[in-house]
């Protein structure tokens, strides 16, 4: 029976209504995120937004209004959580590119050097003319493009990754931070009304007793309604806060983070005007895997055969991968030694003490030479 693309996919989201709907693996948060906008909504509407229709003119749309705008609230909540967020998809071999670089890793005796082993496979690229190095997921097994991370939470590899955040259950990318951040100031935009609104109605029943005190021993849900939607202000707001400073800056949460400690130019910053049309006028790019496609028998079985392969590599501490690169390299490295034996014995003489050679003879090459460059920033 032939599969489909979600039935194999090797991260660790949740499918819904097969494959329409991606879910980070933290999904059921999302239950959480729920209460903590239905329940103020609701008490606000059971016992104070009623109350609105003897009390002010119009009061009786008020209630409505507030129902509308938190459906919004929570559509955009469900738009963030349930869609892709620019997932890329996975190698089902590492890049050629990489296995010629394994062969530095090998000494002239044909032993894998172990500080090699450990070696970062860093890239450079340029974006606005500037350096930037991307680096090699070993899961994903692909040079990451810029602002790529792998997600630790979903396990797979997003582009212009923001981060993981826990009350969507999903990762926010290039795909769906728009959607994330028009959620957050939604919210905070409901929060205020909510608090306003409440206030306002506590005014008026504090008229109608002889005490504060006694207004809200006989009405206590606009005091409740009012401090809970004053310590969610905090969160939501900064949080809209923090984002359109990093909207206007052109970084993202995980670039802020990472970067701050240090004085590199941020290659992305293009003015504010532009870095705001960036997120909030450009056509959201299509998703780069079809979640309902089917799978190639052939291309199912090489999946099946990869899946077998990395889960023995797991239990045998990758020792086998391992012995699979010596092999790989020792054939590379024989290759390199008949192409011209005379130019590797003259290299053989020159190599230093650190067990790489100084020529760069085929495919040898000093760790210092592709991972410590001058880079604008770090992808
Ligand atoms: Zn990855
Ligand atoms: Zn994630």
């Amino acid at each position: 029976m032939a599969l489909r693309v979600y039935q194999l996919w090797k991260g660790r989201n949740i499918f819904l209504l097969k494959g329409r709907l991606v879910f980070g693996p933290d999904a059921k948060s999302i239950l959480i995120t729920l209460l903590l906008i239905i329940v103020p909504v609701f008490i606000f509407v059971t016992f104070i937004g009623r109350k609105f229709v003897d009390k002010v003119n119009a009061g009786y749309a008020i209630s409505p209004l507030i129902i509308v705008f938190t459906i919004f609230v929570l559509f955009l909540l469900f738009m963030t959580s349930a869609s892709d967020p620019g997932f890329v998809p996975r190698n089902s071999s590492p890049p050629d590119e990489v296995l010629v670089s394994d062969i530095s890793v090998f000494n002239d005796t044909g032993e894998r050097n172990t500080q090699g082993t450990k070696l970062p496979r860093i890239k450079q690229v340029f974006v606005n003319r500037l350096p930037v190095k991307v680096k090699y997921c070993e899961t994903c097994m692909l040079f990451r493009s810029p602002r790529c991370s792998h997600c630790s939470v979903c396990d797979n590899c997003v582009e212009k990754f923001d981060h993981h955040c826990p009350f969507v259950g999903q990762c926010i990318g290039r795909r769906n931070y728009r959607c994330f951040f028009l959620f957050i100031s939604a919210s905070a935009i409901l929060c205020i009304s909510v608090f306003s609104l409440s206030a306002f109605y506590m005014k008026l029943v504090v008229d109608d007793y002889a005490s504060i005190w006694e207004a809200v021993k006989n009405s206590p849900a606009p005091l409740i309604v009012m401090v809970y939607c004053f310590l969610l202000l905090w969160f939501v707001g900064g949080l809209t806060g923090f984002h359109l400073y990093l909207m206007s800056t052109n970084q993202t949460t995980y670039e802020f983070f990472r970067c701050r400690a240090n004085t590199r130019i941020n290659v992305y910053d293009q003015g504010c005007m532009e870095n705001l049309s960036e997120v909030f006028c450009r056509k959201i790019v299509p998703s780069k895997i079809n979640f309902r496609e089917y799978v190639q028998e052939a291309s199912r079985n090489c999946r099946i055969s990869i899946q077998q392969r990395e889960a023995h590599f797991m239990n045998e501490d990758k020792r086998e991968k391992v012995e699979d690169d010596r092999e790989i390299g020792n054939d590379l490295w024989k290759i390199s030694q008949r192409r011209d034996s005379k130019e590797i014995d003259d290299a053989r003489i020159s190599r230093g003490s650190d067990g790489f050679p100084r020529s760069s003879g085929g495919f040898s090459r000093s760790p210092s030479e592709f991972c410590f460059g001058g880079f604008g920033m770090e992808a």
